[in-house]
């Protein structure tokens, strides 16, 4: 591993810094933090943390010394000096006297001893750090390090590597117990320039930045060199099918299967980030990968993310895809049946309260293709596959000097039960659409762009699909929540689903549709020409037609239901003159979404239309308001607000028609009307 310190630009941040009121001590401590930070072997989501003994004022111009340490929350890529709360050394020195402290008190002990109030938590290490006399202290879960510590007899190897001037910490679980443990190791023999804690990772510290930094980055390359010298060629790879599946044919399937059913047909889904890479797939080909997989995380903190660790699925043939439906199912079960029974045997040891985690794996490993990282959101789907690439580069180490040993899972316990752990994810309330994608075509439109935002702000992940893909670009970044634009004619079979393709390859599937675009052509129906009403025809029936195909499709490989939502206008219910090359086709769509309620029922799939009118979009365009009002001799207001209630009726109010079927979990075959108030319109 490389040592990127550079003096100028230590030198820089510490006058740059200077000139925000920020002394020397933080600044460098921000430097070497986000050093560490920005490399994955070493810190990962929040997996490692930093502190620098120093002064600071509080409001009445008292000085202190304090422990600068990492809040939860920061990543230590971005520190700024704010993600450094500090906290009053001589309160936390004083806890070492303590026989005992509870995780609650410790942290209520560090809250209450900070500078500002407003800072985030102190990082649950804190004590550690205090412990430790050294200015500069730095802590990561550097995956070399976990090579040497994650065997059965890693006592013996880490001095055997390290010789005497790392100090070994046997492990015990982070807070008050193991900051006494690991200062007492210390105290035993202040020469050591480090400690190396088993199972978990490893603290340096120094009188300066630099000095912990340099000896962070020395001793993981001590580690990688001994890994490097002594390592044995992997195990053997496991035979492969001759035709490998594709991750989009087993995505769908993988995706429904992971997803907590909370029964009578409803489901908590999750998204699926599909990861691969020569290195992965190296890895993940091995004979052994299913034993690997089962002997858990490589350092504890990683269970907050893969829980008790990966599961591991066979390699999928092209050619029984039939079957392999089945054998996701059935490992997903297993894996279940495990983690309850590792949660049941652990909770009955003590009398706390606890509740269940969903027992769905967070990592799927696939020989042949690479792996998939589960998650109610985009983001926790990638870092649980960041987290596997890095589990990987620890097992792979592990695995060619000895044999991977991690922490027991009963050990791993009480961390991922962590009772903090428990409120933090109880206060973590889903929104409605949480771990939902919806897709949406003629989503740059008015009322496409409306329901991306208005579906994405209640949680889903939006595919915002249309003609113009820089667009549709545009209405993804306005709706938020990683929602993604895509470009694609679709009256074009092959674009159409080349964007549900996308919206699979991204997020893992799809579970609302909302088939939107139409465009409106004009003509006295009897003299309209063939070629019109085709045209017509194609956007405004058979798209709608090839999108529900296509997402009935995926629903039925998810198993978990689904949605689909059509857009009919009111030219369906109630013809306007001259308007038959948009009022037939959309006729036929209503209909259309009745015989999907009809037919895909049972699979637990709804089909719902709104009948949306006089709604300013590209359909109605303001020149055409200006024209249509002229020609009725009434005010443009007037005229957009003819209907019952006397109010114009906006796309966000579509929006929410759509919203309100979506969320309808038992409201199929309906027709939603969205116009203010039409009684010629009106259905009966
Ligand atoms: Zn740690």
């Amino acid at each position: 591993m490389k040592n990127l310190w550079n003096d100028a630009d230590a030198q820089k941040m510490v006058a740059d810094y200077a000139k925000k009121g920020v002394g020397r001590d933080l600044a460098l401590r921000v430097y070497t933090t986000r050093l560490l930070g920005g490399e994955p072997r070493l810190v990962l989501h929040g997996g490692g943390n930093t502190s620098c003994k120093t002064k600071a004022t509080d409001l009445v111009g008292d000085e202190w010394d304090v422990l600068c340490v990492k809040g939860s929350g920061w990543d230590m890529a971005v520190i700024e000096p704010q993600g450094l709360p500090a906290v009053k050394m001589d309160a936390l020195l004083k806890a070492r006297r303590l026989e005992k402290l509870s995780d609650e008190d410790m942290v209520a002990l560090q809250r209450s001893n900070l500078i500002d109030p407003a800072s985030p938590n102190p990082s649950v290490e804190t004590l550690l750090h205090a412990f430790l006399p050294h200015k500069f202290v730095d802590h990561t879960h550097s995956t070399a390090i976990l090579a040497i510590v994650d065997q059965e007899d890693s006592r013996a190897l880490v001095r055997t590597v390290f010789g005497d001037k790392m100090g070994y910490v046997p492990y015990i679980k982070p807070g008050f117990d193991l900051a006494k443990v690991a200062a007492e190791v210390f105290d035993a023999d202040p020469s050591v320039e480090g400690l190396i804690l088993d199972k978990h990772g490893i603290f340096t510290f120094g009188d300066d930045a630099r000095q912990a930094y340099d000896r962070m980055i020395h001793y993981v390359n001590v580690a990688e060199d001994h890994v490097a010298k002594n390592g044995k060629p992997p195990a053997a790879k496991a035979a492969l099918p001759a035709r490998l599946a594709k991750p989009s044919d087993i995505a769908p399937t993988l995706r429904g299967a992971v997803a907590v059913s909370r029964g009578e047909g409803r489901f908590d889904r999750m998204i699926s980030d599909f990861r691969t890479s020569d290195a992965i797939v190296d890895f993940i080909n091995s004979a052994k990968i299913a034993d690997y997989a089962g002997r858990g995380v490589s350092t504890p903190d990683l269970s907050i993310r893969i829980k008790t660790g990966p599961m591991a699925v066979p390699a999928p043939d092209a050619d029984k895809l039939g079957d392999y439906k089945a054998v996701i199912r059935s490992r997903v079960r297993a894996f279940v049946k495990d983690y309850t029974a590792y949660f049941e045997a652990n909770d009955a040891l003590d009398d706390v309260k606890r509740t269940m985690l969903d027992p769905m794996p967070r990592l799927t490993l696939v020989p042949g293709l690479g792996m998939f990282g589960h998650g109610r959101t985009l983001k926790d789907a990638r870092i649980a596959s960041d987290v596997g690439e890095m589990w990987i580069e620890a097992v792979r180490g592990a695995e060619a000097i000895g044999n991977f040993h991690p922490l027991s899972k009963a050990d791993l316990f009480p961390l991922e039960y962590w009772s903090l752990e428990q409120a933090k994810l109880a206060s973590n309330k889903p929104k409605p659409l949480t771990g939902q994608v919806v897709l949406i075509t003629g989503g740059a439109g008015a009322i496409g762009a409306a329901t991306a935002k208005l579906f994405a702000a209640n949680g889903a992940h939006a595919v915002i699909v249309d003609l113009d893909p820089a667009k549709a670009a545009e209405a993804a970044k306005a709706a938020g929540n990683s929602s993604i634009g895509v470009g694609a004619d679709i009256t074009n079979p092959a674009e159409m689903r080349a964007a549900f393709d996308k919206a699979v390859a991204v997020f893992g599937g799809v579970d609302i549709l909302v088939s939107n675009a139409g465009a409106a052509w004009e003509g006295r129906i009897g003299e309209l020409d063939d070629a019109t009403l085709r045209k017509s025809f194609e956007l405004n029936f058979f798209a709608h037609q090839s999108a529900a195909q296509n997402a009935v499709r995926i629903m039925q490989e998810q198993g978990t239901g689904g949605v689909l939502l059509f857009n009919t206008s009111k030219q369906a219910i109630n013809p306007g003159p001259k308007f038959g090359a948009y009022g037939i086709p959309k006729a036929a769509t209503l209909f259309l979404s009745r015989q999907y309620a009809l037919d895909y029922g049972a699979y637990g799939i709804r089909s719902n239309a709104v009948n949306a009118d006089r709604i300013r979009s590209g359909l109605l365009t303001d020149a055409m308001i200006a024209s249509r009002s002229g020609a009725r001799g009434v005010s443009e207001k007037e005229y957009m607000s003819g209907n019952l209630l006397g109010q114009e009726v906006t796309a966000e109010d579509v929006a929410q028609a759509f919203l309100h079927q979506a969320l309808a979990e038992r409201t199929t075959a309906d027709v939603t009307t969205v116009d203010g108030g039409n009684i010629a319109a009106a259905l009966r």
